[in-house]
């Protein structure tokens, strides 16, 4: 067996990357012992050629020794050398390996001659001392060439071998059993330089890829603290700081040395003292010794307040005792800032600074389950309250001021009002011109009266909002818990009510809630249930009311008028159930259904006469009127000129660009345009220089007070002149008695409308009215005729 098989046969098993290193390793723990080994060797041969001085065996001994000797000198020399170049090298050749099985397996021979030059002698004692020789030089080899098992079979065979020809032949029993004795030597040496070179080789690639693994996490590491946000730290069992990185020493803006010993809790900010802070929090997690993650501690940097997260794991060491904690950090105060401003967003209204809907809801919610729950006999609940308040003639301010003014306005009256209720209660925006407070616990139906009345007081002051006085007033509505409901949206329901209420009182009042406000609530959804269904159940009629006109008297055409036909409430008036379809958002279904309706209608009626329809602002809202308009027209048949649309002035006050590009869009159609309710408006005339408008229609009010007013008569002249000069038509609404239809056509008015000619109608009644009304005008001609024969003839 060559030493290259000997060495593959007695090597323990290593991945291949590592075969050099693993050899290297072997090597070197050998040439370690080297110059013991090769020092004992001659040593002994030097004492085993000592003691044959005087025998036969004298001068080969002492050839024998010297060739020993000189081979072990070598040997030395070799080691010497070897240790001078100091190569550096990190790997043994295989072929390395091979020579020093090699160079074992000689000295292995030379001691293995030893018994065959020594027991030619007779007598035992010679034997056994060279047995005992050879046994001493098998274990010291063995111990030597610990690492390398192939060196040590190839070393101690021979010996053995040489031994136990010299043992076994001897014929002598004793010697026999030494022999069996060496065999057993030589195994066990053997199988233990097997075994151990097995453990040296697993420890070996052990450390290896421990060595790898530390490579990568380091890589891993550095990787992270160069491109994470978060950083990494290090503490001892005390809790104080071990190991620092870069970015946190930077994200506490100290220098990592003067952090290094620190207690981790030394950073955290005066505010995370005592008991509940941040510094007890992290000293009973240290103590606790648990993993912990999302812990945020406050740190002041540079005079700032930083917010940190921080996780980490309890360290142990190999003896399982905690040693301190690993983790990580993150300066987490963007995030924290802006989920503050999100939250504060989600939570307040943004114009008054004041909490919002929201916010209000989630206060009622705690006064009710703190105070507003009925409480069992004597538990002395007080229970909490709702205040529901609106500004009187917000919408009037905000209409004719604009709304930076109105902004403006509501901001004051905000501030007024937060100082006002105080720490009585807390107040929020609900939206628009609302607003309301919470009262928990209630003082008292006095004392919320009271502070109601206070609230009323200061929001009625004048303001100053940038130059302009203004004036406005409050209405509040009051609910107490438990008393007037079950629970909070009943609360704040019963609250606004009773804002409804005071409404109906007459502004600047305030009203507690009332069991008859519910009632008329009730009615309420029921009507606007019915509401919702009238078109479908084709409850819906139009009343056509005539106009006159003034010269001829002649019936030049018709106003449209709704009415709802209520198998239960009778025939509803307009002004019962317009402005609820408004509210409710029902106008642009109803609207486009009067639209076609009146078409419809007038399309039968001689071709001179015009229908007029009232528009709802919310139908210029919704954006389809033209659409519609087209539509009726097209479906009816009607020439658009006979198609008048009444629109207030109201309209114009919101969103007049949109609404004028609409009207133009209408008038282009060939629709006649007229303005309904001509002054009870705000700024009347300016609306007329804006849009070229056809008719204007003088409310009905005026004419009720001419003849008793000599002002509001002054005023309806200068509105007919106005009429004349803008080439537009008046008509009078209204005209209830001859004298006012004499003062009205003096004024030269265009056309009358009014129960003097005729009460709004449904559509079968208007042939009749036709006919009686040519009838008329026959008779009329006919007596004209012959006052004018008499004349003539007379
Ligand atoms: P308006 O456009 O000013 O309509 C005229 C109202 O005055 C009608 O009331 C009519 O019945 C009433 N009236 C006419 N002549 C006289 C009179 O000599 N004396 C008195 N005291 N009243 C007279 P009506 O039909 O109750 O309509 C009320 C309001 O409802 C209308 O006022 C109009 O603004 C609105 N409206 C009516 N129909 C519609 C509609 O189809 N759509 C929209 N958006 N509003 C409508
Ligand atoms: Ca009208
Ligand atoms: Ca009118």
């Amino acid at each position: 067996m060559g030493p290259s098989a000997l060495v593959a046969r007695f090597s323990p098993a290593v991945p291949e990357a590592m075969a050099g290193r693993v050899r290297m390793e072997q090597v070197q723990a050998i040439l370690r012992l080297t110059p013991v080994m090769m020092g004992a060797n001659i040593l002994i041969a030097s004492l085993v050629s000592l003691t044959s001085i005087g025998s036969a065996n004298a001068l080969p001994l002492s050839v024998w020794a010297m060739i020993v000797n000189g081979y072990a000198l070598l040997g030395l020399y070799g080691w010497f050398s070897a240790r001078r170049r100091k190569t550096g090298k990190a790997s043994v050749s295989a072929r390395g390996v091979n020579r020093l099985v090699l160079q074992a397996g000689l000295l292995g021979v030379m001691w293995g001659v030893l018994p065959a030059l020594t027991f030619r002698e007779s007598g035992n004692a010679n034997p056994m001392l060279v047995a005992s020789v050879i046994a001493g030089m098998i274990g010291c080899g063995g111990f030597a060439m610990l690492t390398l098992p192939a060196a040590v079979i190839a070393y101690s065979t021979p010996m053995v071998v040489g031994s136990l020809i010299m043992l076994v032949t001897s014929h002598d029993p004793i010697l026999q059993a030494l022999a069996g004795l060496l065999v057993f030597c030589h195994l066990v040496v053997s199988a233990s330089c097997l075994s151990h070179a097995h453990i040296f080789v697993e420890r070996l690639v052990a450390s290896d890829e421990l060595e790898k693994q530390k490579q990568v996490v380091s890589l891993l590491l550095s990787d992270f603290e160069e491109g994470a946000s978060d950083w990494l730290w290090e503490v001892d069992a005390h809790g104080a700081l071990t190991y620092v990185s870069d970015r946190m020493a930077a994200a506490a803006g100290v220098d990592k040395e003067l952090l290094i010993g620190r207690p981790m809790s030394s950073l955290c900010g005066a505010a995370e003292g005592g008991p509940s802070g941040a510094v007890a929090a992290l000293s009973a997690l240290f103590g606790e010794q648990k993993t912990f993650r999302d812990i945020v501690v406050s740190v002041p940097v540079a005079g700032e307040t930083h917010w940190w997260s921080l996780a980490a794991k309890p360290v142990l060491d190999l003896d399982g005792h905690f040693i301190g904690f690993r983790g990580v950090g993150a300066d987490i105060t963007r995030a924290r800032e802006d989920q503050a401003r999100i939250s504060r967003l989600a939570h307040y209204d943004v114009l008054t600074q004041l909490p919002n809907r929201l916010s209000f809801l989630q206060a009622l919610g705690r006064a009710w389950t703190e105070h507003g729950q009925p409480k069992p006999e004597g538990a002395g609940g007080k229970g909490c309250a709702v205040l529901c308040l609106d500004l009187d003639h917000f919408k009037g301010v905000n209409d004719s001021l604009g709304h930076p003014i109105g902004d403006e306005l509501l901001i004051q009256a905000s501030a007024r009002l937060k100082a006002c209720v105080g720490e009585a209660g807390l107040v929020s925006r609900l939206g628009g011109d609302e607003f309301a407070v919470v009262v928990a616990p209630s003082p008292g139906h006095a004392a919320l009266g009271e502070l109601a009345q206070s609230i009323v007081a200061t929001l009625s002051r004048p303001y100053d909002v940038r130059g302009h006085n203004v004036l406005i007033g409050a209405s509040i509505g009051i609910a107490v818990a438990p008393l007037h409901a079950d629970d909070p949206d009943g609360l704040l329901k019963n609250a606004d009510l009773a804002l409804y209420g005071a409404k109906g009182d007459g502004r600047g009042a305030y009203r507690f809630f009332e069991t008859a406000m519910d009632v008329w609530a009730q009615e309420r959804r029921a009507l606007e249930m019915d509401l919702r269904d009238a078109l479908a159940k084709d409850e819906l009629k139009l009343f056509f009311q005539p106009l006159i006109g003034a010269s001829e008297n002649e019936i030049t055409g018709f106003e449209a008028l709704l009415r709802w036909q209520h198998p239960r409430r009778g025939l509803v008036a307009p002004a019962d159930f317009v402005e609820h379809a408004e509210q409710w958002g029902l106008i642009g279904k109803i609207g486009e259904w009067v639209l076609m309706e009146a078409c419809r209608t007038a399309a039968t009626w001689p071709a001179h006469m015009t229908v007029a329809v009232n528009l709802s602002p919310n139908q210029f809202a919704s954006g389809h009127l033209v659409a519609q308009v087209r539509k009726a027209l097209k479906s009816s048949g009607l020439a658009p000129e006979r198609l008048e649309l009444e629109i207030t002035e109201g309209l114009l006050l919101h969103d007049s660009a949109r609404t004028l590009k609409q009207l133009a869009d209408l008038k282009a159609l060939g629709v006649k345009i007229a303005m309904d309710d001509f002054g009870t408006g705000y700024s009347s005339l300016a609306y007329l220089w804006r849009f070229p408008f056809d008719k204007i229609k003088i409310d009905r009010s005026f004419v009720a007070e001419m003849q008793d007013n000599a002002a509001i008569a002054d005023i309806l002249r200068t509105i007919t002149l106005l009429g004349q000069t803008l080439n537009l038509k008046v008509t009078a609404e209204g005209v209830e008695t001859p004298s006012q239809a004499r003062l009205l056509a003096d004024m030269r008015c265009d056309t009358f409308q009014g129960f003097l000619y005729g009460r709004p109608m449904p559509v079968g009644d208007i042939p009749s009215f036709l006919m009686s009304d040519l009838a008329r005008r026959m008779r009329r001609v006919e007596s004209d005729d012959a006052t004018a024969e008499a004349v003539t003839g007379g």
